[in-house]
């Protein structure tokens, strides 16, 4: 086999706002050889996210941040081309850190990427979606930490999107009232109409902290936080006592290099259980929840909804559709045919 040429963005400053072309180099070279325990992977799909631009800078967080010069750090599925481990045969598909490059290296141990079972009867790309980590993340965040039960609100910001729209078909499948807050009239009339929301707020509109009051007129039980900022104190401010935030995400702040606040008197005054989690937190559980999503997934319960853009060098424009709202579901980049 002739050896493939491998292209990949490397990561060349750290941006400070949007993110630039300018921030990557993006260099061609050949695809690296499998030494023993390896195989050579082609990326098929990655997975651009909110995380995506945490990782690019400096600031505190869970992983340490991609080194410049370091091909940037990105989750994925492939394609094994060629082996040298027991683990991977030839033409099994892979999920993991494949990197936003065309080929990547699997290893094994605890760099292992997971192999998943042939004939899925699942794309592929909604193994990274609603069947994947972003459903994993909506499955452990909203389950576990936030524990809604029956006849309860639930409130879910970036509704629309990747983590959010699976946050509350599972708020729906366990028998909960669900509000979604997401930005403009079509994404509202999506979570309404397509994923069976209770009511929807479109904080683009002038009048959102009166849709907020009007959608939740029993106040909140659950709050799954995704965004941050004036949105999530509005929200807390409408939380009933002893309600439940599991804090995902705060992707109102990612761009600003500025630390992300929080209003701590509605906590005090409502009592209300904050708790941050990486989906991570949860990896020995994985297994039974992938298969308890996938199951929803192939009865129909559980919608998968993807936004879909073409060629790895569109990565690093692709990430700011996440900060602009230009994404419906979740957001990928198809590297090559499946
Ligand atoms: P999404 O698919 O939800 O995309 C992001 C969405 O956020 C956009 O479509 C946009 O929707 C909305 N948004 C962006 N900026 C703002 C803003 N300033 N104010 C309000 N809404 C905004 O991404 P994900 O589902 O992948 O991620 C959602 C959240 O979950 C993020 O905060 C992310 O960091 C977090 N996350 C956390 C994980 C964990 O393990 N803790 C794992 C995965 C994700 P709109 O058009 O409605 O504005």
């Amino acid at each position: 086999m002739t050896v493939p040429e491998n292209r990949q963005f490397r990561l060349k400053a750290r941006p400070t706002g949007r993110i630039e072309r300018s921030h990557f180099d993006f260099a061609t070279q050949p695809a690296p050889e499998p030494g023993p325990g390896q195989a050579l992977v082609r990326v098929q799909y990655l997975s651009l996210d909110p995380t995506n631009r945490i990782w690019m800078s400096d600031m505190d967080q869970y992983m340490p941040p991609v080194a410049i010069g370091e091909v940037m750090r990105g989750g994925g599925i492939g394609v094994v081309m060629k082996s040298e481990s027991d683990r991977y045969q030839v033409g099994d598909h892979v999920m993991g850190l494949t990197g936003w490059q065309d080929y990547c290296l699997a290893d094994e141990g605890e760099n292992a990427m997971a192999v998943l079972p042939a004939n899925l009867p699942i794309p592929l790309s909604a193994m990274l979606g609603a069947c994947g980590m972003t459903g994993l993340t909506a499955y452990f965040g909203l389950l576990e930490i936030g524990r809604p039960q029956v006849g309860e609100t639930v409130l879910v910001s970036a509704a629309a999107g990747a983590v959010g729209s699976v946050v509350g078909q599972i708020a729906k499948i366990r028998g909960c009232r669900v509000v979604g807050i997401a930005g403009g009239e079509a994404k509202c009339r999506y979570l309404l109409d397509e994923l069976g929301f209770d009511a929807a707020v479109d904080y683009k509109a002038s009048d959102w902290r009166e849709q907020l009051a009007a959608a939740t007129p029993d106040g909140i039980d659950v709050n799954f936080e995704n965004v941050g900022g004036e949105i999530m104190e509005a929200v807390m401010a409408r939380m009933n006592l002893f309600g439940r935030m599991p804090l995902c995400g705060m992707i109102s702040g990612y761009n600003s290099g500025e630390p992300m606040r929080a209003d701590f008197s509605s906590i005090l005054m409502r009592r209300i259980e904050v708790r941050g989690f990486i989906v991570s937190d949860f990896m020995d559980r994985f297994p039974a929840a992938t298969q308890e999503l996938a199951t929803w997934y192939l009865e129909g319960r559980l919608k998968h909804q993807e936004t879909v853009i073409d060629g790895l060098e569109q990565a690093p424009e692709a990430v700011n559709l996440l900060f602009d709202g230009g994404n419906r579901g979740k957001l990928v980049v198809r590297v090559s045919d499946d």
